[in-house]
């Protein structure tokens, strides 16, 4: 079945158009990341030369994409829009919450039973709405984008920042914060700041123990993990379309890793291969009769640095297997180097685990040169001498490789296959091998190895590299064993090495499943009726915000006056929160907690104007709200930076907080405050944060003629009688101040759906 068919006939029909159209005005040769961005420009948006790094642009993406975590709230924002269904393609994969314990047939059983109620409503919505679902135990949310939805010179956005392994499948892919998926659910634009371009040059070829994984393992090395921020890296080269396009999905994936907004690859036979062995014939012939406009302009690639804002250039016949970290992606050992490394900084060289597949690594291509490994710990009499655990990305490529036998194989070396979910990447993992605290090395060929990433203990070390070096290292059992040099003794007591991984891009009998785990949704959604119940602590439907009474505000109280740092973690924390995020009134007990007041220096201690008391943030604004008083947030510098999570914006508003007011914001959470309602306005004079006190009472004035460009005042009243007055900016536009007067973005949508 191929979704979406008569979506992407349309896109492959005008894509030509729209990519002659910027090339006529631009009058230069474009890179691929280019054409895909300028042929989804949002229809009011004007063509112009957009300068990269600078210029915000509106961008219609293709689809969405959610998983089970960050889709709670999105769809919750979705119901209260009041559309009767989604305005472009989207799906939802319920992935993260499945613990990773025994083993896949219980621990999917055991996730059913603990999520049941948050299944439940995903699914209930998207059958309601027109999104896809995909069940638990189908697969990872990127796996079962790229083996059904991706298509080349598409865009989409998903909210999951590995949404960027679509990559792999030429588009341009980016994650982004359940708002923007909202936004674009809705029928409303999606906002990108113009990204910089790196093209990345591959030439030679893969061989031995090197793969796709090594690429990006290496980039990020180069690259560190803040290069890529703000840019599109664009891989071209006679070694980009010697890999296969899992391969391109596995560097496009760790890509998130570098910062990039996204990485992409150039059409290519690797991927008219992939869409036809994953049933998508129909859209890989439609993508050849338009090749040359799915990848960027031979005068590019020529001269690249014309083009591109950096250029980088690796040589697949020179590269070496790598092996990155611990705790950072970026510290790129390559493998000959790694005793060394070992050494020198005391990591534990005892291997406790090897874990691998996850969305990063987890094609049949992987498994099979994983399982050509691993075959020969068999064949060759030797004991494995670490755990070893296998997390296919779907349920095709489970079924596929169970079919065509590498799970025997990895069974028989002792390796437990995992259900087809997130499990140990995003540390859903109860692991029983080490005691709390204890020291050990684990090597996964997922992507991230932050610290507790894996399983929550700090002193895990946790490094990443290609699934087949981590299965090698798993038969040798240590840290310091490199393959390609090293020799093992066998049960015969005989001296023998591992061969070079072996495998197959695609499977030669081809992909099978019997049953995918999708639920299509419904023709009619119209009679569904989305339950929840009023009792659950982890769900709670949206009551829409009120909207804007038409006065000034007057006596706000001073919530908080936050000095310094002020990040998304610190308004509305993650940790053990997460399992609130689909509950705005639970998971609103966060708020600000993270903060430091700056009458006192101290985190979460307020002063509440009404009794004179001190009191934990969340708790003092509850008070007030129950009294009807609207309240103020002063901040600092960059105020909101760190994640586009909407809970930040989402939880002063639901609390009763009218107003933040600070020296400067980050861009997404002031957009995110100005979408929920707030007043978002800056200190025209900085230095007028020193006047606000602790006990005054505050009015905001000039809301009857708010206007585009045009200052607020800000009055305070001291608890001394005395007042100070000073202007605020702010950066609402026309849009902005109509959402501020209808209480929420979603609020005027419904509004206009309704007349
Ligand atoms: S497998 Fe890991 S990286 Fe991939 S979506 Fe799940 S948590 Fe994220």
């Amino acid at each position: 079945m191929i979704f979406d068919y008569d979506m992407i006939k349309r896109h492959y029909a005008e894509f030509p158009v729209k990519v002659k159209k910027a090339k006529d005005f631009l009058k230069r040769p474009l890179t691929l990341a280019e054409k895909i961005l300028y042929a989804h420009l949002w229809k009011d948006e004007e063509l112009k030369d957009f300068k990269r790094g600078v210029d915000y642009v509106n961008f219609s993406p293709d689809r969405v994409a959610m998983q089970d975590a960050t889709a709670q709230m999105a769809l919750l924002q979705f119901i209260s829009a009041g559309l009767p269904k989604v305005a472009v393609p989207s799906t939802v994969h319920c992935d993260h919450l499945i613990q990773a314990r025994v083993g896949a047939e219980q621990d999917l059983k055991n996730a059913l039973d603990v999520n049941s109620e948050v299944y439940d409503f995903l699914s209930t919505v998207s059958k309601k709405y027109g999104i896809g679902f995909w069940k638990p135990g189908a697969g990872i949310i990127h796996q079962v984008v790229l083996e059904n939805y991706a298509f080349p010179g598409g865009m989409m956005i998903g909210t999951d920042s590995h949404t960027v392994n679509a990559g792999g499948l030429g588009m341009v892919a980016v994650g982004v914060g359940g708002a923007d998926a909202v936004d674009v659910m809705a029928g409303m634009p999606w906002e990108l700041k113009f990204p910089k371009l790196i093209g990345i040059k591959l030439t030679g070829k893969l061989s031995g123990w090197t793969s796709a994984k090594d690429v990006i393992l290496k980039v990020a090395g180069i690259l560190t993990v803040k290069g890529g921020t703000g840019c599109i890296v664009e891989y071209f080269g006679d070694g980009a379309k010697s890999l296969s396009c899992t391969g391109k999905g596995t560097i496009c994936n760790m890509g998130a890793e570098i910062g990039a907004t996204t990485s992409t690859f150039g059409y290519d036979e690797s991927m008219y291969r992939y869409l036809v062995a994953t049933g998508r014939k129909q859209v890989a012939d439609l993508a050849s009769e338009i090749a040359e406009y799915l990848t960027g302009d031979r005068e590019v690639y020529e001269n690249p640095e014309k083009y591109f804002d950096q250029v980088i250039e690796i040589n697949l016949s020179e590269l070496e297997p790598h092996i990155n970290g611990p705790f950072t992606p970026d510290l790129a050992w390559p493998i000959s180097k790694m005793k060394e490394a070992v050494r020198e900084n005391d990591y534990p060289e005892k291997l406790s685990v090897g874990l691998i597949g996850s969305c990063t690594n987890s094609s049949y291509e992987d498994i099979s040169r994983a399982a050509s490994v691993a075959k020969q710990a068999l064949d060759k009499k030797l004991k494995v001498k670490s755990e070893f655990t296998i997390t296919p990305g779907s349920e095709t490529v489970r079924y596929t490789i169970e079919r065509d036998g590498f799970i025997d194989i990895f069974n028989k070396i002792g390796g437990v296959v995992l259900a087809n979910a997130c499990g140990p990447c995003i540390g859903q993992w109860s692991r029983q091998d080490i005691k709390e605290g204890e020291k050990n090395s684990i090597v996964t060929s997922f992507n991230r190895n932050f610290a507790k990433r894996n399983d929550g203990n700090p002193n895990t070390y946790s490094f990443v590299a290609s699934p087949e070096i981590v299965t090698a290292l798993v038969i040798g059992g240590k840290m310091t064993f490199n393959p390609i040099t090293d020799k093992l003794i066998n049960e015969d007591g005989d001296e023998v090495m591992l061969d070079p991984p072996t495998g197959e891009e695609l499977p030669p009998k081809g992909f099978g499943v019997e049953d995918p785990g999708y639920q299509a949704p419904a023709e009619d959604g119209s009679q569904i009726e989305v339950k929840v119940n009023p009792n659950s602590d982890r769900l709670q439907l949206l009551t829409p915000f009120g909207k804007w009474n038409g006065e000034d505000y007057l006596g706000l109280r001073l919530l908080i006056k936050v000095k310094g740092k002020c990040t998304t973690d610190h308004i509305s924390m993650a940790g053990p929160w997460l399992k609130y995020r689909g509950h705005l009134d639970n998971i609103s007990n966060n708020l600000l907690t993270g903060a430091i007041n700056f009458f006192n220096g101290e985190a979460n201690k307020v002063k509440n104007q009404l009794t004179g008391e001190y009191g934990s943030v969340p708790e003092v604004q509850r008070a007030y709200k129950e009294k009807g008083i609207g309240t103020i947030v002063v901040g600092d510098e960059n105020y909101g930076e760190g994640s586009s999570r909407e809970h930040a914006a989402m939880e002063p508003r639901h609390l009763g907080v009218k107003v933040v007011l600070v020296k400067s914001f980050a861009r997404i959470h002031e957009t995110n405050l100005k979408k929920q309602g707030m007043l978002a306005v800056t200190f025209a004079n900085k230095d007028d944060y020193e006047k606000i006190q602790e006990d005054d009472v505050i009015d905001v004035v000039g809301l009857t003629e708010f206007a585009p460009n045009k200052p607020l005042k800000v009055v305070l009243h001291h608890s001394d009688g005395s007042v100070d007055e000073f202007e605020v900016n702010h950066s609402y536009n026309q849009q902005q101040i109509d959402w501020f007067k209808a209480g929420s973005a979603l609020n005027l949508i419904r509004e206009k759906f309704n007349n």
